[in-house]
């Protein structure tokens, strides 16, 4: 089944959509849990399910680097190789290569780095990640990108951006996959002049969605939230938008109303594993002494597995006692969270009552912040 997009409901510019893929549908807004290496870490596929995830993530560096992507191919691609049936989204590998590895040279042909792992030395160019990516065969793939470091002079993210460009038009040249949509990356740093070129450029090549990257790389949140605000009207409204790498369940909510459509961030999954838990009630870290008699389920409104099944007091001793299950437990609440969160976004916006909604929350989730729970 070819990929597609149909736009729903519409509640200010906060959209509800359907993506259809080959392996299911997704309804947006949606969170992509990050599966880095081929697994959200801390669950198997069953969980994912029972969490209540729609699409999951998986990134192209570490999976060429190991086990590598003929490997994975021979197996079944990802949906084969790892059990999880539903959709797969890959990354290009790009943003990695440039955060991870000891980058020998950025050229107009691609990246020449050595593997953060073994120091083997390897080529990343807009042909080999989509290469890479159709062995994988997630349902969707990304257009290779150049994400200029924040922050840096305007003529520096030009040349990015022009490039980013060119990888774009490269990347659709190299895809062979007619089950595999891919998306364009939007760059242009905090620049809206930019961010509006690289719009129009990519929306001129055509892809069936487009992502917004190299935010939330150390900017202000309100040069976040301008971006969007920018780009909302030059994107096509028929298409899916994706703001890569963001962010709290704060920002969801605000990128939720400059009309994106699909998140991933490892902010639920890594702060699970390091004992902090996103509730209805704001942040808390269970390591804290107030929690080991607790005998209240970590959100007492969250109906998820873990606050059905354990307390606070429990979950505290087998993080302090560093026991895997802890990092299991936690990491289903913080993704049940973040997936229910989108879920009652996505109900409010079929209501036309996202505004109300966001407002409440926002402000339900700031008392407890000053509240310190
Ligand atoms: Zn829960």
């Amino acid at each position: 089944m070819a990929f597609s997009f149909r736009l729903q409901a519409t509640s200010g510019r906060a959209r509800a959509g359907r993506l259809e893929t080959p392996h299911g549908s997704v309804e947006t807004p949606i969170f992509m849990p990050v599966g880095t290496a081929g697994a959200v870490k801390g669950l198997t596929p069953r969980d994912l399910t029972e969490v209540g995830a729609q699409i999951v993530l998986a990134n192209t560096y570490h999976l060429l680097l190991r086990p590598g992507d003929a490997l994975v191919a021979e197996l079944g691609g990802l949906h084969g190789f790892t059990g999880w049936q539903g959709p797969f989204l890959t990354d290009s590998g790009g943003y990695q290569v440039f955060s991870l590895s000891s980058l020998r040279r950025l050229t107009e042909e691609g990246a020449f780095f050595r593997s953060h792992l073994d120091g083997a030395a390897h080529t990343l160019s807009p042909e080999r990640s989509m290469e890479v990516q159709m062995n994988l065969g997630a349902d969707i793939a990304m257009a290779m990108d150049e994400c200029p470091p924040y922050p840096a002079p305007h003529s520096a993210v030009e040349a990015a951006t022009a490039r980013t460009t060119r990888w774009a038009r490269r990347s659709q040249a190299a895809q062979r996959r007619s089950d595999q949509a891919l998306f364009g990356i939007v760059q242009g740093g905090v620049f809206l002049d930019l961010r509006e070129r690289s719009a129009r450029e990519l929306v001129e090549l055509g892809f069936p969605g487009y992502a917004v990257g190299g935010l939330s790389v150390g900017e202000p949140k309100q040069d976040l939230h301008r971006v969007l605000d920018h780009l909302d009207p030059i994107l096509p409204p028929d298409k899916p938008r994706y703001l890569m790498g963001v962010g709290t369940p704060q920002d969801l909510l605000e990128g939720v109303a400059r009309g994106v459509d699909m998140f991933d961030c490892v902010l639920p999954t890594r702060n699970a594993r390091n004992g902090q838990l996103f509730t209805r009630r704001g942040k808390i870290s269970i390591r804290n002494a107030r929690y080991r008699t607790d005998p209240q389920p970590p959100d007492p409104d969250c109906s998820c597995y873990t606050c059905r099944t354990v307390s606070r007091a429990y979950l505290r001793h087998l993080h302090l006692a560093r026991e895997i299950t802890a990092a299991t437990l936690m990491t289903l609440h913080n993704l049940a969270y973040y997936l229910d969160t989108l879920r009652l976004v996505r109900q409010s916006i079929l209501l036309g009552r996202f505004e109300e909604f966001r407002g409440e929350m926002l402000r339900s989730l700031a008392v407890s912040a000053a509240e310190g729970l």
